[in-house]
């Protein structure tokens, strides 16, 4: 497909953040190409249409920029999926942990009904934690989710072993 190969350079890499050492893969030039960033969109909605998802959950913060428009353009809700003490209602939140400490994601009761179909959706998958962390999350809650889906991984750090069988769906791999 013709169409990831423009996605891929329009993914700017901008070493040592927000680290010494890191090196960012940035999507907010993939933004700027109002192409690359449909053709991103039409892949994950070509992709999910007809596989009965009712549920879009969108990871802070990138997640809320790429789940938004598939789930419109699939006919599912989309639930945002956020840090801690950001959503205002009653929540269920899930640890995870980094490679120094924990963190938490959060998401609001009744927001999702058990039996619900979920795609997860982030920017990017490093070591799995988050994602790990919100697949967690949905099955709790009853819900089923039948796949994460990132614009970009990071191969060598093998976050896919974190989500135990659950698939992954990615457009680019990263070094
Ligand atoms: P993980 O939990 O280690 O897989 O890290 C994934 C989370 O960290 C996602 O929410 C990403 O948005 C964020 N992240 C980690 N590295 C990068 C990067 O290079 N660019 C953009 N986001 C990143």
């Amino acid at each position: 497909d013709n169409r990831i190969a423009r996605i891929s350079s329009a993914i700017r890499v901008i070493p040592n953040f927000p680290k010494p050492g890191i090196l960012f893969q940035d999507i907010t030039t993939l933004l700027l190409d109002p192409k690359a960033f449909k053709d991103t969109i039409d892949l994950f909605v070509e992709r999910y249409k007809d596989k009965e998802i009712s549920v879009v959950a969108g990871i802070e913060a990138r997640g809320f920029i790429f789940g938004p428009p598939i789930a419109l353009a699939i006919g599912a809700k989309f639930v945002p999926m956020r840090k801690p003490k950001k959503l205002p209602g009653e929540v269920i939140s899930e640890e995870y942990s980094l490679e120094y400490g924990t963190d938490k994601i959060e998401m609001h009761v009744g927001a999702v009904e058990s039996g619900e179909r979920a795609l997860i959706i982030d920017d990017l998958i490093a070591t799995g934690g988050t994602l790990s962390a919100a697949i967690r999350l949905l099955e709790r809650v009853g819900v089923k989710v039948v796949e994460c889906a990132c614009v970009i991984e990071l191969p060598e750090l093998e976050g896919r072993k974190r989500l135990g069988d659950k698939p992954l769906f990615v457009l680019v791999e990263a070094a």
